[in-house]
């Protein structure tokens, strides 16, 4: 298995195995990062090429995680829009995540500039599309945020999906690539350039003695002065487990038998929303939608969400055939925005990154380069706006916190993080824990964390 799930994505048959099972003898590093999906692997190659010497380990392999099954629309908004950043955080913060947004889509641009990286990147405006009244205040309010941070975006009569609706608008300069194809050769890169890649490593916890991070693993101890849990979840137990929801969503890539496939991204205002690209693998164009987002652990059947998903796509596309369907995991921070920096009750030269919502191309390659400032320099013009100390009172925050600590949820075994009771997924055969997101394989082996321990077989639990 090379994903975290047993359905295959369209991205996966470009995972490959590029690391070294072993780790030398007590291993000295300046940085150690945990987890090869796009925030560990562009964090591993930015701080190396600033001179630091790094290690990059991996509990299984590059993209076994959400990177693994995401669909990689670059944008340069996010799914907290900016007018409720404006209302939480305001206009200066607002336009600073803006320019945020501008800094990472310059880093990959430069990336594959820099390593000639041929991963299918293309600029595509981003088409949004009201379907109802509802769904056309909301679009008219996003449009006043981005007007107010300076993104362009204009009225068009046009919607290339053909999807009837009420109003829709253009956002240009937005782009797409082939997820793993881009970090397959920026792990070539750290490799080929000393860079330390370690697969089937997982970091069980993390001390510190003397000035030195002792990092304990599967695989032995690994020593470094600063440490990146790159894990989209930081393992075990922590407050920042409570301020961030596990959801999954649905993915299928589907030949259309008009052979039209539009040269954009869209994205209707249903919540949860449907997502649109296309994308030409091997000479062969598909379209790829997602949506039918809902809380991991909280459906009795996962093959109803792609029944839903299906359905509504035959309604408005000629569907010839399903030729991939996945599905993948993604963390809603508390209060809208990622967490980045510190993570709480550790050393304090210990990192992490979470809170991506269902934009993680974009906010993995931020922290990357908030992290390296914060290594590097001490600080990063971004670190107050996803500081990880932060409670935010926003509207929805209660639930959240309430949700992840659901009473109901717990009983006496199952899942090994905080002992709530998992819940069987059909489609992709996993045992998925609707408390904090931790996932198992059929065989109880750990799939995402935050576990670290294997499950009880059923029969011990
Ligand atoms: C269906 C779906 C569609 C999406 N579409 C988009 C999109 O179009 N655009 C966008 O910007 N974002 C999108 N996202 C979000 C984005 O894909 C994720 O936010 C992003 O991939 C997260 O990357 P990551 O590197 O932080 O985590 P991951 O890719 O999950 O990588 C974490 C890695 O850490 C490893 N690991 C875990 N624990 C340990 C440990 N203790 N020790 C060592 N290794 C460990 C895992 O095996 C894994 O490989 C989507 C998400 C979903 C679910």
């Amino acid at each position: 298995m090379e994903r975290d799930g047993h359905l295959e994505s369209i991205w996966q048959s470009e995972v490959k195995h590029y690391g070294q099972k072993e780790i030398s003898p007590t291993p000295n590093f300046d940085v150690v990062i945990a987890g090869a999906g796009i925030t560990g692997i562009t964090s591993a190659i930015m701080l190396q090429k600033n001179g630091v010497n790094c290690i990059l380990v991996e509990a299984a392999n590059m993209g076994f995680g959400t990177t693994g099954g995401t669909t990689a629309h670059l944008n340069n908004f996010f799914d907290k829009p900016y007018y409720q950043v404006i209302k939480e955080f305001g206009l200066d913060s607002a336009k600073l995540l803006a320019k945020a947004a501008r800094e990472a889509n310059d880093i990959i641009k430069d990336n594959i500039n820099i390593y000639q990286i041929y991963c299918d990147y293309s600029i595509r405006n981003g088409y949004m599309f009201s379907l109802d009244e509802n769904q056309d205040k909301e679009l008219q309010k996003i449009i006043e945020g981005h007007h107010q941070v300076g993104i362009e975006t204009f009225k068009t009569n046009v919607n290339p999906f053909g999807i009837p609706s009420v109003r829709v608008v253009e956002i240009p300069n937005q782009a797409q690539f082939h997820p793993l194809k881009y970090l397959r050769i920026l792990l070539k890169e750290f490799i080929h350039n000393g860079g330390v890649y370690i697969e089937d490593c997982r970091i069980i916890s993390v001390d510190k003695k003397n000035e030195t991070l002792i990092a304990t693993t599967n695989k032995g101890s690994i020593h470094s002065r600063y440490l990146i849990y790159a894990t989209h979840i930081p393992p075990g137990r922590n407050i920042i487990h409570f301020r961030n929801t596990p959801y999954r969503s649905y993915v299928m890539a589907v030949k259309l038998k008009s052979g039209h496939y539009p040269e954009a991204l869209g994205y209707d205002l249903f919540e949860p929303y449907h997502y649109y690209r296309t994308h030409n693998i091997d000479g062969e164009d598909f379209l790829i939608a997602g949506g039918e987002d809902h809380k991991t652990g909280y459906v009795d059947n996962a093959s109803d969400c792609f029944e839903r998903l299906e359905s509504y796509l035959r309604r408005h596309f000629d569907i010839e055939n399903i030729a991939y369907k996945w599905s993948s995991q993604f963390y809603e921070p508390a209060d809208g925005l990622p967490y980045i920096g510190h993570l709480p009750g550790n050393p304090e030269n210990v990192y992490f990154a979470t809170g991506y919502s269902g934009t993680g191309m974009i906010f993995g390659t931020l922290a990357a380069k908030i992290l390296n400032d914060v290594i590097l320099k001490g600080n990063s013009i971004y670190e107050e706006l996803f500081l990880t100390s932060r409670v935010k009172p926003v509207s929805g925050f209660n639930n959240i916190v309430k949700e992840a600590a659901d009473k109901n949820n717990i009983i006496e075994s199952d899942c090994t993080h905080l002992h709530c009771k998992v819940k069987w997924n059909q489609e992709e055969k996993s045992w998925d824990c609707p408390c904090h997101g931790s996932r198992f394989g059929i065989d109880g082996e750990v799939l995402t964390g935050p576990a670290v321990k294997k499950l009880k077989s059923l029969t011990e639990a």
